[in-house]
């Protein structure tokens, strides 16, 4: 039994990985606010095995059923209880001393623990965005219905918040800071050869692996539209995407009277995370901080959507609406995977992504149903194409 106190529980849906580390990093150096409540991942037994030891949740869940009897008999002696597989997911995050679910896993799979935590009117530290570009409209909607909170972790989307607070005026446009990832200045000729070593070294963050591909090809910025269209209640056209290579200036917002508000600082997930957990306030940390002097000049860009072309096919998905993002997600999450693997070459990936948007057939008011649907059918198209 945990001991009843005023801590803020927090349920880290993929502890495991990128983000999920930064944020028990963040939770420990806050333990007198911050309780990590329940942990999860998909496959790495061990690392799950060693945060539960660690930081003793309540719960612990192994999505990869197959890892579930190691992890159980390794923590038989710890209070806590094991679960395994991706129904669990939707179970713990409904637990009753849940106060936030920190979306931290990576792709579709974070759509319906979502669903069900805003169903159990948690409120949601959404890193996990693809839930967003999947069904925004869905999720949005669920979200006003059971007066839920998304916070968001995505450091464009936080500086975008940031930017927000206090402000009652309607917001005129979005600036959505991009890095370009590692090969902005690449000419097509040059895309054509790049290899997942290559695309895996982003200048500026560490990631997990499929969002640092997806930065390479721009893919995680035509995300990053879809989730502000959705976060911030703007039509596509007000949003501009502006390429900064340098990442200190995380994104802005421009007003009515044309006044812009941006938000800057050194690329470091933890702030946006801290934030997502301490709203409305802002706790003290020995983050590096931002130094002047230090950090040389500031450069600015319009991304180049023929290069990159995931880009202008997410402005696409989001301008036809339906289940067309929804598509787009999943077919990239196909190539990505086969780019890592070797299977597909960097620039071919825009090519199937446009050719399975093509194929499947367009559902304009999708239900869950639908997009379970929709989800499987453009993997399995997107891969009937690359085979
Ligand atoms: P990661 O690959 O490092 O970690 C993913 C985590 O999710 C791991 O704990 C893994 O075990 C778990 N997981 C993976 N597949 C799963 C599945 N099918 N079912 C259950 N759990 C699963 O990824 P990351 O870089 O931490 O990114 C996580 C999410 O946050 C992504 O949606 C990403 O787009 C978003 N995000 C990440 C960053 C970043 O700096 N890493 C920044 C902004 C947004
Ligand atoms: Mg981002």
């Amino acid at each position: 039994m945990q001991q009843e106190n005023n801590k803020k529980k927090i349920c880290i849906l993929g502890s495991t990985g990128s983000i999920g580390v930064q944020a028990l990093q963040v939770i420990e150096a806050h333990d007198d606010l911050f309780e990590p409540y329940v942990l999860t991942a998909n496959s790495q037994a061990d690392l799950l095995i060693s945060q539960a030891r660690k930081y003793r949740p309540a719960a612990v869940v192994i999505a990869d059923e197959r890892h579930y009897e190691h992890v159980r008999e390794a923590l038989a002696d710890e209070p806590v209880q094991v679960y395994a597989g991706a129904e669990s997911l939707c179970q713990v995050v409904k637990m009753d001393a849940v106060d936030i679910v920190l979306t931290a896993l990576v792709g579709f799979a974070g759509l319906r623990p979502t669903i069900s935590a805003i169903e159990a009117g948690k409120t949601i530290a959404l890193a996990n965005k693809e839930t967003l570009v999947v069904a925004g409209e869905l999720v949005t909607d669920l979200c006003v219905r059971h007066r839920v909170a998304v916070l968001p972790v995505d450091s464009e989307h936080s500086a975008i918040f940031q930017c927000l607070m206090g402000e009652t005026s309607p917001v005129e446009k979005l600036i959505l800071t991009a890095s370009g990832g590692p090969f902005l200045h690449h000419t097509m000729e040059q895309l054509q050869t790049v290899t997942p070593a290559m695309a895996l070294k982003h200048p500026n963050w560490e990631m997990g692996a499929k969002i640092t591909i997806d930065s390479a090809s721009m893919m995680n910025k035509g995300f990053e539209v879809i989730e502000a269209r959705w976060l911030f209640d703007v039509s596509p056209e007000q949003i501009q995407v502006v390429v900064h290579p340098q990442s200190i200036v995380h994104s802005a917002v421009q007003f009515a009277d044309g006044a812009v508000k941006a938000q800057l600082g050194q690329p470091d997930m933890r702030v946006p995370i801290q934030l997502a957990f301490s709203y409305p306030h802002r706790l003290q940390s020995d983050f590096p901080r931002l130094d002047f002097w230090q950090m040389g000049s500031l450069t600015f860009e319009q991304p180049d959507m023929d290069r990159f072309r995931c880009l202008q096919l997410a402005f696409e998905a989001i301008r036809r609406g339906g289940n067309a993002a929804c598509v787009l997600n999943a077919a990239n999450e196909v190539v990505n995977l086969a780019f890592r693997k070797g299977e597909c070459g960097f620039l071919r990936m825009a090519d199937v992504i446009e050719a399975t948007m093509q194929r499947v057939a367009f559902v304009q008011q999708p239900t869950l149903e639908d997009y379970l649907h929709t989800d499987a059918e453009s993997r399995r198209v997107a891969a009937e194409l690359l085979a």
